[in-house]
């Protein structure tokens, strides 16, 4: 690092189109005194694969990216594979990842959603650099980030002890919550469900008493933009959806691995959902209608509850300009036929988001510096809230988002179009961003959520050693499969869960549930210590 030299050179072309992008971000002095400069003279090229659905290749004329450039002096290249290929949230494959590794050129560094699986299998056999020497003798920012959350540290850690990637790293504890049409309660004259018996009531009267006054049984009493958050109602009769904020994951039981769609609680939740969806409760198009679902149906005056994100969720309570009394507000999980309030979504602290350093890479330790960048004050300022003057300003020593930029759109795909917020880039997210931008719907339904203390923990995911990873890949996808497969037809009234149990359970042993089970719990108990 070049820490006391300042840049000598004249502006190079990129750093000329970073300055007419970024007006006078170019002169602050991060920039001017040169110390996240990380290499001397010619910029440092490196090559970068990554894969994500919002982003599918590194776009080098980010502001984010340009400003990056001008600030450490090194360029990523874009050198994307299958960029059009994604990566599917739902089963964690990761196709243009294996057509990366297939081809044989990998890039400097590769960053992707879900790469954790990937680095964690191909990194022990040399494919990915492991990184703990690297991060302990040149990237103090994100050594001391490890020193503190040993538990993160951990989690990293691939089954040979090393780490392989460097993840994206959530800030904040709330996600999720269940959100109702309040507006509607109160035409109905009923009050907030307490309970599952209570939110069947309201559900089945937003069905059946016209709530939206237009003479029509039109209303969608539950809906969900990803199907998976229809399944999550199991928690509502004691059952599990998930351990993680990946959908379909394994969970922890007091120290031993289960998978929730065996368990009883499921099985009888599964069985009532069933019977909302045959009676209308649920939107018949639950599993087709996609991500537009909570846009369509609030606009349209026809949704009356969800389990989605508090801060995009909030902010349809903007509908009330156009739809007379419209209040979508958060609602306390409603308590289990046990008497259980669970909210079982949350932030977890660390995805298997991130990137990555290859074997190629013939400059690992300014690899591992501009990762270090990355966790440094402005550098984490820059992942997170994007550029200064053109994104944000900065109001009372805290960067302060501009009412233009807020006013551009969804905060989100904002960001992402300039290259902030990538999970796909390993960095620490922090919180603030996102209050800034929750409305007062949100802060109250967070509130609520605070003072229930509805969060339980997560399972934050484990590495298998190549013997491990053998029985999961021989087994897995085959028993997700006839796990989704047998849920949807439960859902839709093919077949009687109640009546199926036994032999389902049978089918899981004959697919090899069990084996997966017990490599899973080898590998937790070595990765946690138990
Ligand atoms: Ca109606």
């Amino acid at each position: 690092m070049t820490k006391e030299r300042k840049r000598e050179e004249p502006m190079h072309k990129t750093s000329l189109i970073a300055a007419l992008l970024i007006g006078s971000a170019i002169t602050t002095p991060a920039l001017a005194d040169g110390h996240l400069q990380i290499v001397e003279g010619d910029p440092l090229e490196l090559t970068i694969q990554m894969n994500h659905a919002r982003y599918p290749i590194y776009e080098e004329d980010w502001p984010v990216e340009q400003t990056a450039r001008a600030w450490t002096n090194v360029h990523l290249i874009d050198a994307t594979v299958g960029a059009n290929m994604r990566t599917d949230e739902n089963t964690g494959r990761t196709e243009a990842l294996n057509l990366m590794l297939a081809s044989g050129e990998i890039p400097d560094i590769v960053g992707s959603s879900r790469i954790r699986d990937f680095v964690n299998q191909y990194g022990p056999q040399g494919a990915f650099l492991p990184l703990n020497d690297l991060i302990a003798e040149h990237a103090p920012h994100l050594q001391a980030y490890l020193d503190e959350r040993p538990e993160i540290a951990a989690a990293i850690q691939a089954a040979d002890g090393n780490m392989y990637y460097i993840p994206y790293l959530p800030d904040g504890l709330y996600g999720r919550a269940y959100w109702i049409r309040t507006d509607w309660l109160d035409t109905l004259g009923l009050d907030m469900p307490e309970t599952v018996e209570e939110f069947e009531t309201v559900l089945r009267a937003f069905r059946t008493q016209d709530p939206n006054g237009n003479g029509i049984a039109d209303e969608v009493p539950y809906f969900a933009r990803q199907w998976p958050e229809l399944i999550r109602l199991v928690t509502l009769w004691d059952g599990r959806s998930s351990g993680s904020d990946t959908y379909h994951d394994f969970y922890v039981d007091e120290g031993t691995m289960r998978h929730p769609y065996a368990g009883e609680g499921y099985r009888d939740g599964i069985s009532n959902l069933a019977r909302w969806y045959e009676e209308g409760l649920i939107d018949a198009e639950i599993f087709t209608r996609g991500s537009s679902s909570r846009d369509f149906l609030l606009s349209e005056n026809l949704g009356g509850a969800t389990h989605d994100w508090f801060a995009s969720t909030s902010g349809y309570n903007r509908l009330s300009e156009e739809i007379p009394g419209f209040e979508f507000r958060a609602m306390a999980p409603p308590a289990s036929v046990s008497g259980i309030r669970m909210e079982e979504h949350r932030r977890i602290p660390i995805k298997p988001d991130g990137w990555a350093i290859s074997y190629t890479n013939e400059h690992p330790v300014e690899t591992i510096q501009y990762f270090d960048f990355w966790f440094t004050e402005e550098g984490r300022r820059l992942a997170n809230f994007g550029v200064e003057g053109l994104h944000y300003e900065m109001v009372d020593g805290e960067p302060i988002f501009t009412q233009e930029f807020l006013d551009q759109g969804p905060v989100n795909r904002s960001l992402y179009q300039a290259g902030a917020q990538l999970q796909s880039r390993g960095y620490f997210q922090d919180y603030a961003y996102e209050i800034q931008w929750s409305n007062e719907f949100a802060l109250e339904g967070i509130a609520l959520y605070d003072e229930g203390d509805y969060l339980i923990d997560q399972f934050l995911g484990v590495a298998f050693t190549a013997e491990e990873q053998d029985v999961y890949d021989r087994h897995w996808a085959s028993i997700r499969d006839y796990m989704l497969e047998r849920q949807q037809s439960w859902i839709l009234g093919n077949g009687d869960i109640m009546e199926d149990w036994d032999d389902y359970l049978a089918q899981l042993d004959e697919l090899g549930l069990q084996d997966v089970l017990d490599v899973m719990q080898s590998a937790y108990d070595r990765q946690y210590g138990n």
